[in-house]
């Protein structure tokens, strides 16, 4: 296994993660109840597709 040679710098750290992103769900309203749920998924309100 190789072997770390050197400490991450902040710097480093930081522009590599630059690519991280917290995206939020699609949330559309359920067509029974009208609750927000996510898309292509069973509604959790109703239970309806
Ligand atoms: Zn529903």
């Amino acid at each position: 296994m190789a072997v770390q040679q050197r400490r991450t710098s902040k710097t480093r750290k930081a522009k590599r993660r630059t690519h991280y992103k917290l995206t939020a769900p699609t949330m559309v309203k359920c067509p029974s109840c009208g609750e927000y749920k996510l898309s292509h998924r069973v509604c959790p309100n109703c239970g309806s597709k």
